[in-house]
């Protein structure tokens, strides 16, 4: 139960790291990866996954 980056879409831009509530974004070279053990999918948060929310580029925060 986790979100994942699609890391070929991925701008860098690092809005999403800021916004997670489990810190489960981080830098990986030029792109950002989401840590699975860590992400919860934002559950009990929001009702939607945040970094998929903040992310300008549509459909790069995506369901695992
Ligand atoms: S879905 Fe929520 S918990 Fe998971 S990486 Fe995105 S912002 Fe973080
Ligand atoms: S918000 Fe989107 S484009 Fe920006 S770092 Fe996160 S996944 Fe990449």
């Amino acid at each position: 139960m986790s979100y994942k980056i699609i890391a070929s879409q991925c701008t860098g831009c690092s809005l999403c790291e800021f916004e997670c509530p489990n810190a489960a974004i981080s830098m990986k070279g030029d792109t950002f990866v989401i840590d699975p053990k860590k992400c919860t999918e934002c559950e009990g948060h929001f009702d939607h996954a945040k970094c998929d929310e903040v992310c300008p580029v549509p459909g790069t925060c995506v369901k695992a």
